[in-house]
């Protein structure tokens, strides 16, 4: 049984039953079975299940916003925002579908022509986080259905609900239900569902458990693609508006009470600035409100996985034990429910975990810098990759001091954003592949090369 339980104050909101090996095996038998005939579908059908889809969405939007914040104890109107947002992704996916997964001649001369079509990868895996299950969910499932796959879908345990609605909603769309099926369970059922002959895992979650999966599914010689933490950098040069600055990326670093994977984790301020940023940042901090996820005016929640508290504890333990200035925040708040105060550290180095591990969660450290290539230098000391800011007013500078980060995304005066136009990637063990973009359509095919010639 899968207890789920309701963040915020604790209490268990629904029990349910697990898969076992078994049961994921004859998941798998029946996705098997149905996805050619799935892909046989004229691709205008499959697209037609997903507005249906979207429409469901928008039809069921209160309730779902509803159990979302009691699972994950997101803020409501931060889950409002995430349901939104996920009609943006479907719509850009159902735009852009039919020439992206249209066949292409190259070459065609002399008799001879090349064409590349886009053949489905067959059964995929998707074994997802719970940050933001709408959005990394359907970053795969979306697109993975539409190129005409069958899709084997883990919700992380922490969204199940969400996870269970979502596959109601996707059937009531027409999608037929061996073909999206949900696999209910931790660890474990993720475990079952990679023991079974799939063609393709498409994995987002933390770097621990992507190394693992990397290890068991890597001899198999199936496209794998893992989209893991991160330990996000900005860089708030000395010619900014201060004020907007600290109001940008103080939502950067709390949005979602820092449980974002581009979360701003990590932030370097010309020293021209820095105390008048830092003053300004912790103003804004300290306004931000920390309350019951159900209230239309709380923007601080919970933190979904108690686990995470110790995490927390840890880096503030660690910080302040290294010298670190601890100017709000910085304590778990007593039980019921899984809180902790948003925190921020002045003073800050690179020998602090705080600066070094992935927080995820509503805490943040800033350190001070002499200019440009300093802040390069810090922003490029991570194991992680996913994304990274500058704030300036000076757009050449902006463009030259990006093009040298390691990151799969670089933001020049904003943070934390994600468009699905542009691939969704990350370096080192902020993952492999990719979602989102035409390329995270074609992701979910495998080019098959056509040589014609003509009798
Ligand atoms: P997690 O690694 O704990 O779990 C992710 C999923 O893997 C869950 O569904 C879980 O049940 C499953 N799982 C656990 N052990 C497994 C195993 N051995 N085999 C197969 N499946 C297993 O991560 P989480 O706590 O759900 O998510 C938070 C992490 O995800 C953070 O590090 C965050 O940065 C990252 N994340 C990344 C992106 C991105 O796009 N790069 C997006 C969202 C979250």
């Amino acid at each position: 049984m899968l207890r789920v339980i309701n963040p915020a104050n604790g209490t268990a909101i629904a029990e349910l039953a697990t898969d076992t090996a078994q049961s994921v095996a004859a998941k798998y038998r029946t996705a098997r079975a149905a996805r050619s005939a799935w892909a046989q579908r004229p691709l205008a059908h499959r697209l037609a299940c997903i507005r249906r889809f979207r429409d469901g969405v928008v039809g069921h939007h209160e309730r779902l916003a509803a159990i979302l914040t009691s699972e994950v104890g997101k803020p409501i109107r931060q889950s409002h925002n995430e349901l939104n947002g996920l009609l943006g992704r479907i719509d850009f996916f159902l735009g852009a579908a039919a020439d992206t997964l249209a066949p292409r001649t190259v070459f065609d001369a002399d008799g001879v022509r090349e064409r590349i079509s886009h053949e489905p990868l067959g059964v995929v895996a998707n074994i997802s986080a719970w940050n933001y299950p709408y959005f990394v969910g359907a970053n795969v499932f979306v697109p993975a259905l539409i190129a005409g796959n069958a899709v084997l879908y883990k919700p992380s345990e922490y969204a199940m609900l969400t996870g269970l609605e979502i596959g109601n909603l996707l059937h009531a769309a027409g999608v037929p239900q061996d073909v999206f099926q949900v696999i209910v369970g931790a660890g474990e059922a993720g475990v079952a569902l990679l023991a079974q002959p799939v063609d393709a895992v498409f994995f987002t979650g933390s770097y621990a458990t992507g190394a693992k999966i990397a290890q068991t599914v890597g001899p198999r010689m199936i496209r794998l693609q893992l989209e893991l933490g991160g330990k996000d950098p900005t860089y708030v040069c000395e010619d900014v508006d201060v004020a907007a600055a600290a109001a940008s990326l103080a939502d950067g670093a709390m949005y979602n009470t820092g449980q974002s994977c581009c979360s701003v984790e990590r932030i370097y301020v010309h020293e021209q600035v820095h105390d008048a940023f830092v003053d300004a940042f912790v103003k804004e901090v300290q306004g931000f409100r920390i309350g019951d996820p159900t209230d239309e005016s709380s923007y601080i929640g919970p933190l979904t996985r108690a686990a995470q508290l110790d995490v927390l504890q840890a880096q503030v333990a660690d910080a302040v034990a290294k010298g670190a200035r601890l100017l709000t925040g910085g304590r778990r708040l007593d039980p019921p429910g899984h809180w902790f105060e948003p925190t921020v550290f002045s003073h800050v180095d690179h020998t602090m975990s705080l600066m070094r591990e992935e927080s995820f969660g509503p805490i943040i450290g800033i350190q001070k810098v002499a200019g440009d290539d300093e802040a390069v230098r810090l922003m490029n000391d991570t194991e992680y990759g996913l994304t990274a800011g500058l704030y300036t007013k000076d757009a050449a500078r902006a463009e030259r001091i990006l093009a040298r980060i390691d990151a799969g995304s670089v933001y020049w005066n904003c943070c934390d954003r994600v468009s699905p136009r542009l691939p969704w990637s990350g370096l080192k063990h902020s993952g492999i592949g990719l979602t989102l973009s035409t390329y995270g359509i074609e992701t979910f095919t495998r080019p098959k090369a056509w040589h014609l010639r003509s009798p």
